[in-house]
């Protein structure tokens, strides 16, 4: 049988990259989605992308800002009326922002980015945990990154509010674990999404594939993850099966965390 028959998966970021990847394995599985995004056309291809590989899916769509408070509020009712529960969290939308030295790093550009990757993580997680509560029951996955394990460099707004995901995700684990609850959080390294392609792009925006080579030339596994391969471990660490894990940090990263 399939994991996710009969259960309801909401993801944030769902609209590309991770996040997409997650709902295409999840709908697979026999999940219901309710997927939130900032790009509503974004939402509409991943929409496409569900309905070819699961015809049968219920899948609904929310153009919100996570880093908006009332937006988050909304996003989770909206939820909860249409589909009655969350089986599932999948609190995952970020932005990378501009890289800089520490002295050079805008104050402006340092808000932006810890009020979208820490305080939206926040907010759903509040949203979210007084419902699983209600229920007794749901699993959560934040994103974090390599950058919230480890220092990169040059990326104060990024590493602060990443390792402040770690953190929440310790935190709110051994609070709600009591109550049948688990939240984890992920730690992808170097994965080929828009986000990546776009920052490689930058770089280099005619030879950005030869940039993007050496630039996973320092991992072990000399390659970029794939997003579908990190939907395979989101889709296993949402189900049932994973429920004993709780309140860790799971790097995806061919090895660059612990190198
Ligand atoms: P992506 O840019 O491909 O997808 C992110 C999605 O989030 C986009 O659709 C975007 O519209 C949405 N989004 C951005 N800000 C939002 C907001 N305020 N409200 C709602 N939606 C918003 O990026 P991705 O690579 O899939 O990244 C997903 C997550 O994974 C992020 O938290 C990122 O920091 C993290 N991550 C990615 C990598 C990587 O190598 N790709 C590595 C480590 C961590």
């Amino acid at each position: 049988s399939n994991r996710f028959d009969g259960k309801v998966v909401l993801i944030t970021g769902a609209g590309s990259g991770l996040g997409q990847a997650s709902a295409l394995q999840v709908a697979k599985e026999g999940s219901k989605l309710s997927l939130v995004d900032l790009n509503a056309a974004s939402l509409e291809e991943t929409k496409g992308k569900v309905l070819e590989v699961a015809p049968t899916a219920e899948v609904l769509l929310i153009t919100a800002n996570v880093a908006d408070e009332k937006a988050v509020e909304n996003y989770v009712n909206e939820t909860v009326e249409r589909f009655g529960k969350i089986d599932g969290f999948f609190n995952n939308a970020g932005i990378e922002g501009k890289q800089n030295l520490t002295e050079d790093f805008g104050i402006d550009e340092f808000q932006k980015v810890v009020n979208v990757n820490l305080n939206g993580v926040f907010y759903g997680l509040k949203q979210v945990l007084k419902v699983m509560r209600e229920q007794g029951f749901g699993s959560i996955v934040n994103t974090a990154s390599v950058g919230g394990i480890r220092g990169v460099g040059n990326q104060s707004g990024y590493a602060a509010s990443k390792h402040g995901v770690v953190g929440l995700t310790r935190n709110s684990g051994i609070e709600y674990g009591q109550y049948g609850i688990s939240i984890k959080a992920i730690a992808p390294g170097a994965i080929m999404t828009p986000m990546v392609e776009g920052s490689l792009k930058q770089i280099d925006p005619v030879n950005w594939e030869e940039v993007g080579k050496q630039f996973v030339e320092p991992n072990p596994m000399k390659r970029f993850g794939k997003p579908e391969e990190v939907g395979y471990l989101v889709a296993f660490l949402l189900s049932d099966q994973a429920n004993f894990i709780n309140a860790v940090v799971i790097p995806i990263d061919g090895g660059q965390s612990y190198k």
